[in-house]
């Protein structure tokens, strides 16, 4: 079934205590879109500048991703700079840059109105719910969203988190939501919120998700070596939504499936600067890493 993803479409600077990395092909929707890739043909939403270079979007529309919604407006796409501490997990934002994402609300073409799942990756919450006011009966919608919102605009997230079927968030962010430490006793002040189905991600401790049918507890895949977690969150999500697309079915039916496509689908991200790992993955890799999960897992 049809997918959109609307989110960041971004040029991001990355720097771990090995390497640095300038201007690499990223943003929320770039890395949602290029892990939903493998199950479903996406179409991205989003807005670039005219310094955008022509070889990301070659890439993306190698991945099949549709790019009748990506605008291209007169000035600078969006720049994100972070820097990883030796541990790899405490990631510090150096700039941000909005360029033309200042002043930019999101226009569906109309086309792209009628789709049936939605994946709204992280961005300003006011502009994720502008989207919800264009689509016409959508199916499933998935929110992300970041600390950032909360801080300076947490009126627009709580009206979008009332209108979402799901809401993907991480540790801290839950906590800095709920004001609860502990996850589970915060699923059903999340839940509260608005969403029917809550996943709570922990980084390398994989994730929990939360519904009408209780817990589900997943792992992330585990990996000797991490170049570059930038991404990942978005991966996940975007695997899992687009595996979700994929199926079409009820959520319920495939949602444990699409979850563990979703710690997959993050561990190849995590392999690679940016994008790179990501794009050069293949879906019998995929497909592979599937089974060695689910063998790691089984009692
Ligand atoms: P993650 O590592 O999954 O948290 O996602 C990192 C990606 O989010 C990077 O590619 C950034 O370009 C993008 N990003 C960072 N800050 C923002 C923001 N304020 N709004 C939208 N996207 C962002």
């Amino acid at each position: 079934m049809s997918l959109l993803v609307f989110g960041s479409t971004a040029l991001d600077s990355i720097a771990t205590p090995k390497k640095k990395n300038p201007r690499l092909l990223g943003g929320s929707g770039s890395h949602a879109a290029v892990a939903a890739s493998f199950f479903a043909a996406p179409k991205l939403i989003g807005v670039v500048g005219t310094d955008f270079p022509r070889k990301y979007i070659s890439l993306l529309e190698r991945h099949r991703v549709n790019l009748k919604g990506l605008k291209v407006r007169e000035g600078k796409t969006f720049h994100w700079a972070g820097e990883y501490e030796v541990n790899m997990n405490n990631r510090r934002t150096l700039s941000t840059e909005l360029g033309v994402v200042e002043g930019y609300s999101p226009v569906l073409p109309a086309a792209h109105r009628k789709a049936k799942y939605v994946l709204l990756a992280n961005n300003p919450p006011g502009a994720q719910e502008a989207i919800i006011e264009q689509l016409d009966k959508p199916k499933f919608i998935v929110a992300d969203t970041m600390d950032l919102w909360m801080n300076v605009a947490m009126n627009d997230l709580c009206s979008l988190l009332r209108r979402v079927d799901m809401l993907v968030l991480n540790d801290s962010e839950s906590r800095q939501l709920t004001g609860d430490d502990n996850v589970v006793s915060a699923m059903p002040k999340l839940h509260k919120l608005g969403p029917r189905y809550v996943i709570v991600k922990k980084g390398e401790h994989g994730s929990i998700l939360s519904s009408r049918r209780g817990l589900f507890v997943a792992p992330a895949f585990p990996l000797a070596k991490v170049e570059d977690p930038t991404g990942a969150g978005d991966s996940f999500v975007g695997a899992m939504t687009g595996y979700l697309a994929k199926t079409g079915g009820p959520i319920d039916a495939s949602i444990r499936r699409a979850i563990l496509y979703g710690s997959v689908v993050a561990s190849f991200c995590c392999e690679g600067f940016g994008l790179s790992r990501t794009t050069k993955t293949t879906r019998t890799e995929i497909n592979q890493r599937l089974r060695a999960l689910e063998k790691m897992t089984r009692v």
